[in-house]
């Protein structure tokens, strides 16, 4: 098909979920990737029901599935008490044919979509390629791209802002990010400690108003797997302090046995925001994941959403570039996965966060027995995970014309 390539900044996975969407369809695409590789630290690495349906769409689900491991039940656990409630999405099969949480490193997922991008003559990939600005008019958009110290112009059909939070894009487009940066960040560290062991299903959220965690199995290399842990840290904490052996190891033994030294293999600090940018379409600039939105990684809800947004993007633009439909599909793309980002994403992560947090005993006593309650009766849980699972949110977006 001749046309301008769709060029997407930024190989992230949204970016390269995004441009393999395109790709499968016949669109052209190049995608701009700033690094050299695709990075490997540990990030989002979970993928809810509605997200693994969609990239089984794709060539590379059946290859995904296999290299990450199934989690069916996840709990809500408080630090002091122990077990509060477990969720069982084997009670949701009625509604989604993946009824588990795919754990899974998302560089895994990149390295699967860029592999499966070489076997298209109509994709390239170039890494060390960094998108540093862009005028654009009825036409086209020209793309100005700067490798190995040079810098030159490429021309597009469309150009998808996928260059995450710091999102070139999306401040080239004057596009505001609207929202706030919590004042605490995120301590994230691994061990190889299998947690099962200690009564722990592969996900986990620890209630605590001081340290409250978050745990994702991840597959790492093979069984039992690597257990990812967050907790937040305090404004006046140095990085050099909190990434210490002993501050690691006590904030693990806080939690887990207190005389043993756990084996810990990963560490990194990470700001978190909570942020929707103000449009998702200027014209013919499109933007998807982190550079689109935030949120704190309570409920595992970022990169799902992000993928969420490359899904639906994809479908349009190859209706608008491939069969000539209306480009006002894009202003659809816009107000279904913005509207829903707000409604949903930030809405319960923000939630999620404070429920984990909270200081008030009475409070949190109450939040208790609301989990337990819902836990326990059928119909409620069911409704709960339509939720926590993201399933509400993508048939929300599906409505919204
Ligand atoms: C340390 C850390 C831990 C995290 N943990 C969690 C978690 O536990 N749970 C969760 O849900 N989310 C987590 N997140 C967020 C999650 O990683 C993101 O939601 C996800 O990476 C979004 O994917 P993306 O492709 O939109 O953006 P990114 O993964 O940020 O990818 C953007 C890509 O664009 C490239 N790029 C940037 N600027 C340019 C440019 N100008 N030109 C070309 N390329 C460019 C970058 O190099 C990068 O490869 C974490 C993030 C960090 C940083």
């Amino acid at each position: 098909m001749n046309h301008n390539p769709v060029i997407v900044s930024g190989g992230g996975p949204v970016g390269l979920v995004a441009a393999l969407a395109l790709a499968e369809k016949g669109v052209n695409v190049v995608v701009l990737e700033a690094c050299a590789e695709i990075p490997t630290d540990l990030r989002a690495g979970t993928f809810h029901p509605p997200t693994v349906e969609m990239l089984d769409t794709l060539s590379i689900g059946q290859e995904l599935l296999k290299l990450g491991i199934k989690v069916s039940e996840w709990q809500v656990r408080d630090r002091k008490q122990g077990l509060i409630a477990q969720f069982d999405l084997g009670m949701i099969a009625g509604e989604t044919s993946y009824p588990f949480r795919l754990h899974c490193e998302q560089h895994k997922l990149s390295r699967l979509a860029y592999q499966a991008l070489q076997r298209f003559p109509n994709a390239r990939v170039l890494f060390g390629h960094e998108c540093v600005s862009f005028t654009q008019d009825e036409e086209c958009v020209t793309v100005q791209v700067t490798s190995d110290g040079v810098t030159r112009n490429m021309q597009a059909s469309y150009l998808i802002g996928a260059d995450g939070v710091r999102s070139i894009v999306r401040k080239t487009a004057n596009i505001e990010f609207e929202g706030f940066t919590w004042p605490e960040r995120f301590l994230v560290f691994a061990t190889t400690f299998d947690l099962k062991s200690c009564g722990f299903t592969g996900n986990a959220y620890i209630a605590d108003p001081d340290e409250w965690a978050a745990i994702f199995v991840q597959p790492h290399n093979g069984p039992p797997g690597i257990y990812r842990i967050a907790f937040p840290i305090q404004p006046d904490q140095t990085d050099e302090e909190v990434l210490s052996d002993d501050y690691v190891q006590s904030r693990i033994q806080g939690f887990l046995l207190p005389d043993q030294t756990y084996d810990i293999p990963y560490r990194s600090v990470y700001r978190v925001h909570q942020r929707v940018a103000k449009n998702f379409r200027s014209g013919r600039i499109l933007l998807a994941g982190d550079a689109a939105h935030v949120n704190n990684p309570l409920g595992g809800m970022g990169l799902n959403s992000g993928i969420h947004d490359a899904m639906n993007l994809a479908e349009k633009l190859t209706r608008v570039l491939l069969n000539n439909e209306s480009t006002t599909l894009l202003d659809l793309y816009d107000r279904q996965r913005r509207l829903t980002n707000i409604e949903y994403v930030q809405a319960i992560t923000i939630r999620n966060k404070k429920m984990l947090e909270e200081r008030d005993p009475e409070i949190r006593a109450q939040r208790s027995q609301e989990m337990r309650d819902i836990a326990s009766d059928p119909e409620k849980h069911r409704a709960f995970l339509m939720n926590s699972s993201m399933i509400n949110s993508v048939r929300r977006a599906a409505q919204i014309q």
